[in-house]
C-alpha cells in the first residue's frame, strides 16, 4: 500500500517524481478545467491533431492515390493501427483490427459465434455491463429466433456494484454457448479478473468475450495469452481518439478460420480484394472481420492517439494510473468521509482490482454535487443513482488535479453551493 499524506506539499511531491510528467504537455487540455473524464471522452493531443491533418493535407494532394501513396497508405491503416493496438492489449499483430464501433463489433463477433447451428443456445452476461452490450445481445438472439427472456442469462450482483467471479462461473453450465463480459464495469470501476474467467469458460466448452472499452489504454492486458476468445473496444475513452472514431475488434488466431458473419469487402484478403470476386474469401486474421470502408479521418486521429501511449508504454500507464486512483481514494477517506461530506467510494479498495476510475458516491445529492463540481472546471461524470465518476488519465492529468478535486468537493459541501443547482439531468452527463 502506497503511503500518501493529506496536504498540498505532497501532491507536488508525487508530481516532482512523476515520470510521466512530461505527457500532459501534449494534450489540450480545456482552458480552466481539471479534466477527470478521461474514461468517456479523453482528451485531444498534439498528436491525434497532427494525423488528421495529415490525412486532410494528403487527401487535396494525392486524391485517390492516398490509399497507395499516403504516408502511411490508407488502405493498410486499419491493420497498422491495429497492431499498434495489439501490443496494448497484449495480442499478436493480426488479431487486432481498427474497425467500425463497438457495438457493430459485438454484433459482428457474436453472430459469428453464435449461430443457428450451435447446440447450445444460451449467451451469459452480466445485469451491471453497459446497456448496449445487453441490447446488442438481445437482438444477437432474437436474429436466430430465441427468446432472449429465456436465452439471456445475466449474472447479478450482490451489491448493486461488483461482481463475484465464482458466482458467474456458476452460471457457466451446458446450455450456455458463449459469454460476454466487462473488463471493467463502467460504473463502480472493477476490473474482473479476465484469464480466470476464460479458462473457467474454456473448462466449460464455452466461448468468451471481454467488453474493454473500459481497460482498454488504461491496463495492460494479455488478451492472446489468457487465449480470450474474442474482443471489442472503442477508442475515444482512455485512447483519446476523438468522439466516434473506429474501434477494435481481437480475435485469437485459432478463429481465424471461422466465416465472418457480416461480411463485407474490406474484409476480402488484401491482396486480392481489388481482383473484386463475387466469391467471398476473408483474410485469415482479424482483418477479416472489417466490412467497410474504414473512415480515415477517425482511423488517423486513432494512429496518432495511440502513439503517445506506445510512447509512454501501458505498464507506466498503468502504475500512475493506479497511484492516482489510490491517491484520490486515500483524500478521500482522510477528508470526505465523515458528516457533512458523508461520501464513500462505490470502487474495490484493491488497486489491482479496479480499472482506471473511482465511482464516488453519495447518498443524496450526488447529481447537484456533480453539477457543482463541473460549473467550477472539475469535469467528472454523473451516474445515476448516486455515483460520480472521477478518472484521472495517467498521461494528463496530475496528483495536483486529484488534490484540488478533493478541496474542490469540501468547498461545495462545506460552502452547500450545490443548492444552487438545478435537480435535471442534461441529456449528455
Ligand atoms: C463506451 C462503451 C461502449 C460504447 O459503444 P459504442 O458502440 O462505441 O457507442 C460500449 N460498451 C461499453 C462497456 C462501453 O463502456
Amino acid at each position: 500500500m502506497n503511503r500518501f499524506e493529506v496536504d498540498e506539499h505532497f501532491a507536488f511531491l508525487l508530481d516532482r517524481h512523476d515520470p510521466l510528467a512530461g505527457f500532459r504537455r501534449r494534450f489540450f487540455i480545456p482552458r480552466g478545467t481539471v479534466y477527470l473524464d478521461g474514461n468517456s471522452l479523453g482528451l485531444a493531443s498534439q498528436d491525434a491533431v497532427h494525423a488528421i491533418n495529415r490525412i486532410i493535407a494528403e487527401w487535396k494532394e494525392l486524391g485517390i492515390r492516398g490509399w497507395l501513396s499516403g504516408r502511411p497508405p490508407w488502405f493498410y491503416l486499419a491493420e497498422q493501427v491495429g497492431a499498434m493496438a495489439a501490443e496494448l492489449v497484449g495480442a499478436r499483430a493480426e488479431e487486432v483490427v481498427a474497425t467500425g464501433t463497438t457495438t457493430i463489433n459485438i454484433h459482428s463477433l457474436v453472430s459469428t459465434f453464435y449461430t443457428r447451428k450451435c447446440s447450445r443456445t444460451k449467451i451469459l452476461a452480466d445485469e451491471l455491463t453497459f446497456p448496449t452490450d445487453i441490447y446488442a445481445l438481445r437482438g444477437q438472439i432474437e436474429m436466430q429466433g430465441r427468446d432472449p427472456a429465456t436465452h439471456l442469462i445475466l449474472a447479478r450482483s450482490e451489491d448493486g456494484k461488483t461482481l463475484d467471479e465464482a458466482r458467474i462461473v456458476e452460471l457457466m453450465n451446458e446450455d450456455v454457448s458463449l459469454a460476454l463480459l466487462p473488463s471493467v464495469l463502467y460504473r463502480s470501476g472493477q476490473l474482473l479478473d479476465i484469464e480466470f474467467l476464460t479458462r473457467e469458460a474454456h473448462k466449460r466448452g464455452i466461448v468468451i468475450g471481454f467488453d474493454c472499452a473500459h481497460s482498454a489504454g488504461a491496463i495492460a492486458h494479455k488478451l492472446s495469452e489468457w487465449e480470450v476468445d474474442f474482443g471489442i473496444w472503442c477508442s475515444y475513452k482512455y485512447l483519446n481518439a476523438g468522439p466516434g472514431s473506429p474501434a477494435f475488434l481481437y480475435l485469437n488466431e485459432k478463429h481465424f478460420s471461422l466465416e465472418p458473419a457480416l461480411k463485407g469487402w474490406f474484409g476480402y484478403q488484401k491482396d486480392k480484394q481489388f481482383d473484386l470476386e463475387i466469391d467471398f474469401e476473408h483474410a485469415q486474421s482479424a482483418g477479416g472481420w472489417q466490412i467497410s470502408t474504414p473512415g480515415i479521418f477517425g482511423l488517423a486521429a486513432v494512429h496518432g492517439a495511440l502513439g503517445v501511449h506506445l510512447e509512454a508504454g501501458i505498464e507506466a500507464i498503468r502504475r500512475k494510473s493506479s497511484m492516482l486512483t489510490s491517491y484520490f481514494i486515500f483524500l478521500v477517506d482522510n477528508l470526505l468521509a465523515t458528516p457533512p461530506y458523508s461520501f464513500q467510494i462505490g470502487s474495490p479498495r484493491e488497486a489491482e482490482k479496479r480499472g482506471g476510475h473511482v465511482a464516488l458516491e453519495r447518498d443524496a445529492e450526488a447529481l447537484r454535487i456533480g453539477e457543482a463540481l463541473k460549473s467550477r472546471g472539475f469535469v467528472g461524470d454523473f451516474r445515476p443513482p448516486s455515483t460520480i465518476r472521477i478518472a484521472p488519465a495517467a498521461l494528463y492529468c496530475s496528483y495536483h488535479d486529484v488534490w484540488r478535486t478533493v478541496q474542490c468537493l469540501k468547498e461545495i459541501i462545506d460552502e452547500k453551493s450545490y443548492l444552487a443547482f438545478d435537480e435535471q439531468r442534461h441529456p449528455v452527463s
